[in-house]
């Protein structure tokens, strides 16, 4: 009975955070998204436009970034612009905050999002795909956070870190990609006790996101994932909202998130047996 109750609070806490959101919040505000040019990054372009903030995107498809832009100017962004480039460089994750610094003189909120290409499948030993996903999934997003850092303390902005159930639990077939994600958490956990002891007024949002509907999801897991997904437009709203409270951590969706959060330590063989039977193993070909 405790645990579900204790769930259900934590969840109310998560979901809905301090004070009251309102679009208004995010209108003229400088906004970096990464992962932009798919996905829930795409979708949460075309929300921040739509609240008319300035927005900064990238990713490495010029021809796709270029549609998001014209979409996002379309929905009434105050400016929207793009800088292609592949983040397994943190030379060019600097690159993009630098266009920020050159073309607005500040940053108000820095959400990384973009994750490199990894396999579903039985780790095969591959030390050098672990190696470049950390750095496109976690190096890139320390380079960002301290290329920002400076502009986003003097704007009292925020970072939101766009991460995983598989970076709060592991499941199979996602050894590598679980790793940087179980990185991101320490990382910004850490900084978020020095920002405080420093007294630095920048927000750090961790959004911890269930089974989403992107394309690229569903074309990897959905033959081994029993579950639906959650639908992408309205993720990329609640983190957007999550950042814009403040808040340290996004559970979405909630109902799936908090509980799976919950049970990692009250009863952690239980839930390894409860992730394990939420897949279809069988259509996992052996290679
Ligand atoms: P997508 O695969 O749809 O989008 C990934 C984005 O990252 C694309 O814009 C892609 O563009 C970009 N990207 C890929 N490789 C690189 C690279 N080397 N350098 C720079 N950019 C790159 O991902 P989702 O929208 O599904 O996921 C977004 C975030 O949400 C991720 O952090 C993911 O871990 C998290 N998440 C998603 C879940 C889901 O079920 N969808 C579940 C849990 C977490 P391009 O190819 O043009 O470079």
């Amino acid at each position: 009975v405790l645990i579900p109750l204790l769930g259900l609070g934590l969840a109310v806490y998560f979901y809905s955070g301090p004070g009251n959101f309102s679009e208004e919040m995010l209108r003229g505000k400088r906004v970096i998204v990464t992962g932009a040019s798919s996905g829930i990054g795409e979708q949460m372009a075309y929300h921040l436009a739509r609240m008319g903030a300035h927005v900064l995107l990238t990713a490495r498809t010029e021809a796709k970034l270029q549609k998001v832009v014209d979409k996002c100017l379309d929905l009434g962004a105050a400016s929207a612009r793009y800088v292609s480039g592949s983040m397994e460089s943190t030379a060019f994750a600097e690159e993009v905050v630098k266009e920020a610094e050159i073309t607005w003189g500040g940053l108000d909120m820095l959400i990384l999002n973009h994750i490199g290409h990894s396999f579903f499948d039985f780790f095969n030993g591959d030390v050098d795909h672990v190696r470049k996903l950390m750095e496109t999934n976690f190096l890139s997003y320390v380079a960002m956070t301290v290329s920002a850092l400076p502009m986003l303390k003097e704007s009292e902005g925020s970072i939101v870190v766009v991460s995983s159930i598989s970076g709060k639990v592991a499941s199979p077939f996602t050894a590598p990609y679980s790793a940087t994600k179980f990185a991101l958490e320490g990382f910004f956990s850490s900084l978020r006790h020095e920002f405080i002891i420093e007294n630095v007024n920048v927000s750090i949002t961790l959004c911890i996101l269930g089974y989403i509907n992107t394309e690229n999801a569903v074309r990897t897991v959905s033959h081994v994932i029993k579950g639906a997904p959650a639908p992408k437009e309205e993720c990329a709203l609640e983190i957007i909202r999550s950042g814009a409270l403040r808040q340290r951590e996004l559970h979405y969706p909630a109902s799936i998130v908090t509980p799976t959060v919950l049970l990692r330590d009250f009863a952690p063989d239980f839930l390894d047996g409860l992730v394990r039977s939420n897949l279809r193993v069988e259509n996992i070909k052996r290679a």
